[in-house]
């Protein structure tokens, strides 16, 4: 999607703060953190939310293979898991993400 936000960080044609990846996803630290640890997990295809992502196989366990990760190295294992689906529910980016929130690894 040539007008996506997601898919152009994807693409590296955008700047983030990435702290993982693997084949199906990237992980980078949100521009507007709202924990002390506040990361999203982006599936590189695009699909909308959860809902179109979790018809996915391939790329939906590719997402939690990050999210397993990435918490493993940047939280306690105490952490949020959360994906904002629908206007609604505070959705702002219609490429489906992750949130990982977390007070950090200490
Ligand atoms: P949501 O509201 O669930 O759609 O989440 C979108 C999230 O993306 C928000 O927490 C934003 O702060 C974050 N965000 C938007 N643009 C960027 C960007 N260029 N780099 C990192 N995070 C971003
Ligand atoms: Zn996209």
């Amino acid at each position: 999607m040539s007008d996506c936000i997601f898919c152009k960080i994807v693409a590296g044609e955008i700047p983030s703060d990435r702290v993982g990846e693997n084949e199906g996803a990237i992980a980078f630290r949100d521009i507007n953190p709202e924990a002390p640890v506040h990361i999203l997990v982006v599936p590189k295809l695009h699909s909308k939310n959860i809902i179109e992502l979790s018809q996915n196989e391939e790329s939906m366990s590719k997402v939690m293979e990050l999210m397993r990760e990435v918490t493993q190295r940047e939280t306690n294992g105490h952490f949020k898991f959360l994906f904002n689906t629908g206007e609604e529910a505070g959705q702002t980016v219609f490429h489906s993400h992750g949130h990982i929130l977390s007070q950090g690894a200490s």
